[in-house]
């Protein structure tokens, strides 16, 4: 019987959070794999094994999206019998014709009475005598026969990478400042990766930012939900308190103060979801408003951790990342996300905070805050 096994990782993971790591990891991988027959999952000493009624190449497909999975194969299960084994392990190796190789055996399975170097050796002698036209080769072999004796025994050759990370879900939630760029929906994969789920915020300006724009942002929380959640976007209609920024503030500093005021909104909506923190997709230098003395006058408005998983990157890092996840055709879509008019011909590169804290003084955010008009809009994955 074929099924598909997988390797997780952070091993260094200990005690209590390691079953609760464990635990979260197969609720995902079931949720993930809901829409197909015959689905079993099971978990046995850091292994998860997958039963599925053929559709392994799907199944497949959806696995490499679950984050904590490291390793994906499929695997022939026999009964811990020398001759069951044997012939899974002619099989497997008859379609390898020309190539060389040779079997590693792990038996964590104690009770199995050959050891794992007496293993490897008979069965690498029986392929010998049942496969034409294969050899072994101990130091450089094409392909590795893995056999692992467990309460069963598993033969797999060749395994696929998983996208690794931690299990969605098993750190939290926080808050995406979600842009139609490059970079905020690559910042929020990166955190998905380590665990966090995500809420998404868009600030919306119409009529000076189109529909469009906002569409592409859907897209991309469509995109982003194949990671596995549903995810919740606040549209907030930025409009009004955008023209009084333009109104009231100096020119050289309406693009921090409206960093500031945007980080503001999203503290208010992480704290209404019980989300505690806020992610960026900000890359230190990368425009006026990210130089070190920008994002301490961004800072300084919220008491939340604001994680900036791009901060130390280089755009064609980001770029690479987002060609690899999916996001970044969705991205270079030609909408403006954030409309070009109130951007300032030349903003402060090194604003001062008593300065911006001054600049901002005439504008009464907090009721700006308070009466603002924020759409909800949830996208499920599968949708
Ligand atoms: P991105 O590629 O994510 O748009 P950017 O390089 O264009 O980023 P900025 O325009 O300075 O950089 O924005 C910095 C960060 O502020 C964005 O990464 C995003 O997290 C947030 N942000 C900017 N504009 C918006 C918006 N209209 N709605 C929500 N978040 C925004
Ligand atoms: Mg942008």
């Amino acid at each position: 019987m074929d099924i598909i096994l997988i390797k997780y990782g952070e091993l260094a993971l200990k005690g209590d959070n390691r079953a609760f790591f464990e635990n979260k990891l197969v609720k995902n991988i079931k949720e993930a794999l809901k829409g197909y027959d015959g689905i079993k999952v099971e978990k046995t000493h850091g292994r998860i094994y997958v039963e599925c009624d053929g559709n392994v190449n799907e199944v497949i497909d959806k696995l490499k999206k679950v984050f904590g999975i490291v390793g994906i194969t499929v695997a022939k299960k026999v009964d811990l019998d020398l001759d069951a084994i044997y012939n899974a392990a002619i099989e497997l190796m008859r379609s390898y014709s020309g190539k060389s190789f040779k079997v590693e055996t792990r038996r964590p399975n104690k009770s199995f009475p050959y050891e794992s170097m007496e293993i490897s050796r008979m069965v690498g002698g029986k392929i010998l005598q049942n496969v034409e036209d294969v050899h072994v080769d101990v130091h450089n072999p094409d392909i590795v026969l893995n056999i692992e004796i467990r309460e069963k025994a598993y033969l797999y050759s060749g395994i696929t990478d998983g996208i690794g990370g931690m299990p969605l879900g098993t750190n939290g939630r926080a808050v995406v400042l979600l842009s139609g760029g490059i970079d905020s929906p690559v910042a929020a994969w990166m955190m998905m990766k380590r665990g966090v789920e995500i809420e998404a915020v868009y600030f919306h300006s119409p009529p000076y930012t189109q529909e469009r724009a906002k569409d592409k942002v859907i897209d991309l929380c469509k995109k982003l939900s194949e990671y596995g959640q549903d995810i919740y976007l606040h549209v907030v209609n930025f409009t009004d308190f955008q023209l009084a920024i333009y109104d009231k503030c100096p020119p050289k500093m309406t693009t921090i103060i409206m960093r500031r005021m945007m980080m503001r909104v999203a503290e208010n909506i992480a704290n209404k979801y019980g989300a505690k923190a806020l992610i960026t997709g900000e890359s230190l230098g990368q425009v006026a408003s990210q130089t070190i003395e920008s994002l301490y006058c961004t800072n300084e408005v919220t008491h939340m951790p604001v994680f900036r998983p791009l901060i130390g990157m280089d755009k064609s890092e980001i770029v690479e990342i987002s060609k690899k996840i999916g996001t970044y055709d969705i991205s270079i879509r030609p909408y403006e996300d954030c409309c070009t008019i109130f951007v300032p011909k030349h903003p402060i590169i090194k604003p001062d905070l008593e300065e911006v804290i001054d600049g901002e003084k005439n504008i009464d955010y907090e009721k700006f805050i308070d009466s603002l008009v924020i759409d909800q809009i949830k996208i499920k994955q599968d949708s």
